[in-house]
C-alpha cells in the first residue's frame, strides 16, 4: 500500500461535534421599518384625524388593493422616476406583470373606471402603504404612509379649494405651524406644451451651464428641472421662462378663483411658478404643503393637484379630477421637530393580581374590560406537572401592575376567593388617593367601584 502524500493527508484530530447551526436573524428589508408602540398609536390617531376631516366634507373611504396590474401605473406615470425607476415590480405565479402600488392616484382612477358612480363628483379619501424603490434616508422610506383624497368628475375651482383647505386644516389642526402652502397653475395641455417648448429651447440654449444631472433631468422631462436644488442650476432656472405667460384665459380664471377661494377662508398661500409635478396629466392647480422644520431633502409633506385624462389613460370616460396625498412619516417627523402632535397615552387603567390560581382573576379582568375598563392582568410563569399556569408570587405580581402604568390593581388571594370579593389598591397615589387606602369590595360592587377610582 503506498504511503499516505504528507502534503494532502487530512488532520487526525478527532472531528468536533457539529455545534448546531443557528437559524439566520432577520431584520425590516432596507427603507421599511417596524411602528411600536406609543408610535404606532400615534399613527393611528394621525390617520383617524384625517378621516374625521375628510368625512365632514362629505369624502367616503375608498380602500384599494396595495397592488394592481402595472399597466394601471404605467400607463399614467411614464414619465415619473417613481413609475419608471422606483417601482417594486413583479410577475405573479399566474405569470401576471403586477406591481405595489407607488401612490393610489391611480389605483383610484382605476376604481372609478371599474365601478363607474353614478353620483358625480365622487369625493373618497384613502389611506395605506406606498411602495418606492428609494434611497432610504431619513423621511425617506422604500414603504411610507399616505393618507389623501380625490374628487373625480367635477371641473369646480372650488374642489380645488376644498381640497387644500381641508389638507391646510388637517396639518394646524395637528399643530404645525411652520408651514408653507405653494400653489401654481400649469395650464392646459396644449398651454403647457408650447411652454415645455420654450423651456426646453431656453434650457437646451443654456445646457454647458446646467449640472450634469439636470442636463439628463432636459432629455427626459423639461419641467423637471425646475425643481433642481443644486445651487449651479440656480441662475438658469431664475432667468427660465414662466408658465404663467402661457397661461389662456380659462387657466388664468381657474387660478384665480382658488386664491380668491383660499384667500376668502383665510388661508395665506404663497404663488410659485417653479412649482411643477412631473406627471403628464396635471393640469391648471397645482400645489404643495411645505414645512420649514425639517431639512429642504424631505421638507414636503404632501402635495397635489388637478389632473385629466387619469381616467380616460385607464379606459374611462374623459373625467376631471383633484386631489392631494399627504405623506404621515413626515408630517409625523414635522410634529416631532415643532413638538406637536404627542403619541396619545396607553397607560391600561387597571391590572389583576391573582395568586389563587383560579378562574376568579379572569372572570374579574373581563368584566371590567366589559365596562370599558383597560384592564390586564398577570400570566403564569410556569406550568404546574399538570399543565396548568402557575401564579407568580404577590410581588412579582404587584411589579408588573406597577409596571403597567395602570391606575389601580384589583388583588384576589385566598381570602377574596372565599369572601366573592376583591381588594382594590391605587397605584398611582395622588394627593387625594392616599386618602383612599386600599379596601375590599364585594364582587358585584366591584366594576362600580374601579370606575370611581378611575374617576369615571
Ligand atoms: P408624492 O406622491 O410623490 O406627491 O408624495 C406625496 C407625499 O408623500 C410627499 O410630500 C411626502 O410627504 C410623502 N413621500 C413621498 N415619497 C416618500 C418616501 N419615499 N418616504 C416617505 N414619504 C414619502
Amino acid at each position: 500500500m503506498p504511503e499516505p502524500d504528507p502534503s494532502t493527508a487530512q488532520p487526525t484530530e478527532p472531528a468536533q461535534p457539529a455545534r448546531p447551526a443557528r437559524p439566520e436573524r432577520f431584520t425590516a428589508p432596507i427603507g421599511t421599518r417596524d411602528v411600536l408602540s406609543p408610535e404606532s398609536e400615534r399613527r393611528r390617531a394621525l390617520v383617524q384625524r384625517f378621516a374625521d376631516a375628510a368625512e365632514l366634507a362629505g369624502y367616503r373611504h375608498l380602500a384599494t388593493p396595495m397592488f394592481e396590474d402595472l399597466g394601471v401605473f404605467t400607463r399614467v406615470g411614464a414619465s415619473t422616476d417613481v413609475v419608471t425607476k422606483e417601482m417594486y415590480e413583479f410577475t405573479d405565479k399566474g405569470g401576471r406583470a403586477m406591481a405595489l402600488r407607488p401612490e393610489l392616484t391611480a389605483s383610484v382612477c382605476r376604481a372609478f373606471t371599474e365601478h363607474r358612480p353614478a353620483v358625480l363628483p365622487w369625493k373618497v379619501w384613502y389611506s395605506g402603504p406606498q411602495f418606492r424603490y428609494e434611497k432610504p434616508q431619513k423621511g425617506r422610506y422604500r414603504q411610507f404612509d399616505q393618507v389623501g383624497l380625490e374628487t373625480l368628475g367635477s371641473e369646480d375651482p372650488d374642489l380645488d379649494t376644498e381640497a387644500i383647505a381641508l389638507a391646510w386644516r388637517f396639518f394646524r389642526g395637528l399643530g404645525l405651524r411652520r408651514l408653507r402652502l405653494l400653489v401654481n397653475s400649469l395650464g392646459e395641455a396644449a398651454e403647457r406644451a408650447a411652454y415645455v417648448d420654450a423651456l426646453a429651447a431656453y434650457l437646451s440654449n443654456h445646457l454647458g451651464d446646467l449640472s450634469e444631472q439636470a442636463a439628463t433631468t432636459l432629455q427626459r422631462n423639461p419641467l423637471r428641472v425646475l425643481d433642481s436644488k443644486r445651487s449651479e442650476d440656480q441662475p438658469i432656472i431664475a432667468g427660465a421662462p414662466q408658465l404663467s405667460s402661457f397661461l389662456g384665459l380659462a387657466s388664468v380664471t381657474h387660478f384665480e378663483r382658488v386664491l380668491a377661494g383660499l384667500d376668502a377662508l383665510g388661508i395665506e398661500a404663497e404663488v410659485s411658478p417653479k412649482l411643477v409635478r412631473g406627471l403628464d396629466y396635471y393640469r391648471r392647480t397645482t400645489f404643495e404643503f411645505a414645512t420649514e422644520a425639517l431639512d429642504s431633502s424631505q421638507n414636503a409633506l404632501g402635495g397635489g393637484g388637478r389632473y385629466d385624462g387619469l381616467v380616460e389613460a385607464l379606459g374611462g370616460p374623459p373625467t376631471a379630477g383633484v386631489g392631494f396625498a399627504i405623506g404621515v412619516d413626515r408630517t409625523l417627523l414635522a410634529c416631532d421637530a415643532e413638538g406637536v402632535f404627542d403619541a396619545p397615552t396607553t397607560a391600561l387603567d387597571c391590572f389583576v393580581v391573582d395568586t389563587t390560581g383560579s378562574l376568579y382573576g379572569f372572570e374579574i379582568a373581563e368584566a371590567l374590560r366589559r365596562a370599558g375598563v383597560a384592564t390586564d392582568r398577570s400570566w403564569a410563569g410556569e406550568l404546574t406537572e399538570a399543565g396548568l399556569g402557575r401564579p407568580r408570587s404577590m410581588k412579582a405580581q404587584m411589579k408588573a401592575a406597577d409596571r403597567s402604568g395602570a391606575q389601580v390593581a384589583v388583588l384576589i388571594g385566598p381570602d377574596e376567593l372565599e369572601a366573592g370579593a376583591a381588594t382594590l389598591r391605587p397605584l398611582r397615589g395622588g394627593p387625594d388617593r392616599s386618602e383612599t387606602p386600599q379596601r375590599q369590595v364585594p364582587l358585584d360592587q366591584l366594576v362600580a367601584a374601579v370606575l370611581a377610582e378611575l374617576g369615571r
